[in-house]
C-alpha cells in the first residue's frame, strides 16, 4: 500500500495539490523547442530548472537532451539575468554552433521580472547573434499553468517570431501540432502523404526525439521544421490547429500575424476526433481523403464493434492533459465505456465545457475537473468512492492502480517507465487502434487473472 494515507473522504481544498496531475511550464516549452531543426533549447534560470526539464524528457524520450541553461546564481537571482542570458547566447552560438536558440523563463526569471523580448534584442544588438542566426523566447511562469500551457506559448512564439507574408499564397497547410509524441507527428505527416497534401508542421519532434541509431552522434538531428519552413507558414493558405490548448495559440498568432485562417480541431484521438481532424484537412486542401484512409477507418471501425462486448459498461478513471482527455473521452464513449472520473492539473474553462458537452448525454454523473486541486489524491479518492475497471494516465497512476489493483494502460505524459510511445502513434485511425489493443490487453488480462477455473477461456 503506497497510498495508505488517502481517504475516501473527499474535502474541499484551496490551496493544497497533493499530487499534482501536471508538470511545469519550461518542460512544454523545451519540448515545442526542440520541434524546430537545428535548435538548442535554453532555460532562462537556475541550474535545477534545466536539469530537472531535460532529466523528464530524457526519462520520458529514451533519448539525450540538450538544452542550456542562464546558470542563475545568487548575484543574477537578485539583479536579474540579462548579463547571464547575453553572454550565454555568445558562448552557446560560438561553441554549440545551433541554428536558433529558443530561450524560455523559469518561475525564478519571471519573478524577478526579466523582460526577454528585451534581452534578446540587446544581444542582437550586442552582435552576439551571428548573421543567419536566431534567438526566439517565449515566456513560462511555471506558477501558473502546467507543462502544456510552455508548450502551448512556444508554439504561440514559433509564429509570431518567424511567419513572414510575402504576399503569396502557397499550397500548402499548416499544422499547429498540439503536444503529440514525435511518432503522432510522423503519423499526421504519413496520412498528409497519403491525402497529396503539403503540411508545414511545427512543431515537429520526429526524427528528433525517436531519431534512430546510427552509431554517429549527432548534436542537432535530421528531425524537426527548417526555419526557412517556419518562415513560409506565413504564406499557407489555412492552419489546422490541434489542440485548443497547446495548438490554437499557433494558428491564432498566424491568422494574427499574417492572415492565415486556421481552424481548430481536437488531436485526432480515436473515430470522431480523426474524422473531424480529416475532413478539416481535406478542405482546407482540397482534396479528397483517400480510399487508403477510409480503409483504415473500417478496419478500426471493424475491430471496435468485433470486440464491443469486453469494452461495454466498462468504468474508466483517466488524467493527463486536456488536449488529451478530450478526445480520448469521446473515444471511450463510442467504445461503449464510461468514463466515470476524469482530472487533469492543466487549468482552462474550455475543458470542463468540452467535457460537459462530450458526457451529458452518456455519462452526465462523470466527475470531471481541472486546475491545481484536480489532483491524483482526488482521482484516488473518487476512485475509493466509485471503483473502476481500468485507469488511464501517465506513468504516476500506476501507484494507484498497485494500490486499488487496477489494469492500468500507460498514455500520456510523463511515460517513464515503459518504452513505445515514442515509436507507435496514438493518433489517427491506426492509432485509435493501437489504442483499442492497448486496452482490451489489459481488460483480457485482467478477465483471465480472475476467471474460476471453469469459465478460463482459450478463445476470448
Ligand atoms: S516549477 Fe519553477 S522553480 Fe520548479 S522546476 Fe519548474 S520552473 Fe523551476
Amino acid at each position: 500500500m503506497l497510498l495508505r494515507h488517502t481517504k475516501d473522504e473527499v474535502m474541499e481544498r484551496e490551496a493544497l495539490t497533493i499530487n499534482p496531475a501536471k508538470t511545469c511550464q519550461p518542460i512544454g516549452a523545451m519540448y515545442a523547442a526542440l520541434g524546430i531543426h537545428g535548435c538548442l533549447p535554453h532555460s532562462h534560470g537556475s541550474q535545477g530548472c534545466c536539469s530537472y526539464h531535460r532529466s523528464t524528457l530524457t526519462r520520458h524520450y529514451k533519448e539525450p537532451v540538450m538544452a542550456a541553461t542562464s546558470s542563475f546564481t545568487e548575484g543574477a537571482s537578485v539583479f536579474g539575468g540579462q548579463a547571464n542570458l547575453v553572454t550565454a547566447i555568445d558562448n552557446i552560438f560560438t561553441v554549440y554552433e545551433p541554428d536558433i536558440i529558443a530561450v524560455h523563463s523559469t518561475c525564478l526569471s519571471e519573478t524577478i521580472g526579466d523582460d526577454l523580448q528585451q534581452i534578446a534584442t540587446k544581444a542582437k544588438d550586442d552582435g552576439k547573434v551571428p548573421e543567419g542566426k536566431y534567438v526566439i523566447y517565449a515566456p513560462t511562469p511555471s506558477f501558473v499553468g502546467s507543462h502544456v500551457t510552455g508548450y502551448g506559448n512556444m508554439v504561440q512564439a514559433m509564429a509570431e517570431q518567424f511567419a513572414v507574408s510575402t504576399g503569396e499564397t502557397l499550397d500548402q497547410v499548416n499544422i499547429a501540432a498540439g503536444w503529440m509524441e514525435p511518432s503522432d507527428m510522423r503519423e499526421i505527416k504519413r496520412i498528409a502523404k497519403e491525402m497529396e497534401v503539403t503540411v508545414r508542421m511545427f512543431p515537429d519532434t520526429s526524427d528528433v526525439l525517436d531519431a534512430p541509431q546510427t552509431g554517429k552522434h549527432v548534436f542537432y538531428p535530421k528531425g524537426g521544421i527548417t526555419i526557412p519552413e517556419l518562415k513560409s507558414t506565413g504564406d499557407s493558405k489555412f492552419t489546422v490547429a490541434l489542440g485548443c490548448f497547446s495548438g490554437e495559440p499557433g494558428g491564432v498568432a498566424l491568422e494574427k500575424k499574417c492572415k492565415v485562417p486556421f481552424q481548430t480541431e481536437d488531436l485526432p484521438i480515436g473515430l470522431r476526433a480523426t474524422d473531424r481532424c480529416l475532413m478539416t484537412l481535406s478542405k482546407a486542401a482540397g482534396v479528397k481523403i483517400p480510399q487508403s484512409i477510409t480503409d483504415e477507418r473500417g478496419r478500426l471501425l471493424d475491430v471496435m464493434t468485433d470486440m464491443e462486448q469486453y469494452f461495454s459498461g466498462k468504468k474508466v478513471a483517466l488524467f493527463g492533459d486536456p488536449d488529451h482527455l478530450i478526445p480520448l473521452t469521446e473515444f471511450l464513449i463510442d467504445l461503449n465505456m464510461k468514463p466515470v472520473h476524469i482530472v487533469s492539473g492543466t487549468p482552462g474553462k474550455r475543458f470542463e465545457q468540452r467535457m460537459k458537452a462530450i458526457l451529458e448525454d452518456t455519462v452526465p454523473e462523470a466527475n470531471v475537473k481541472n486546475g491545481p486541486q484536480a489532483d491524483m489524491f482526488l482521482l484516488h479518492q473518487w476512485i475509493k468512492n466509485e471503483p473502476v475497471d481500468l485507469l488511464i494516465g501517465n506513468t504516476y497512476g500506476k501507484y494507484i492502480a498497485r494500490d486499488e489493483d487496477i489494469p492500468f494502460v500507460r498514455f500520456g505524459f510523463p511515460i517513464v517507465d515503459r518504452i513505445g510511445h515514442s515509436y507507435f502513434p496514438s493518433v489517427g485511425y491506426m492509432g485509435g487502434l493501437r489504442l483499442v489493443e492497448k486496452i482490451l490487453g489489459v481488460l483480457m488480462d485482467r478477465q483471465d487473472r480472475d476467471a474460476p477455473e471453469e469459465s478460463f477461456e482459450l478463445v476470448m
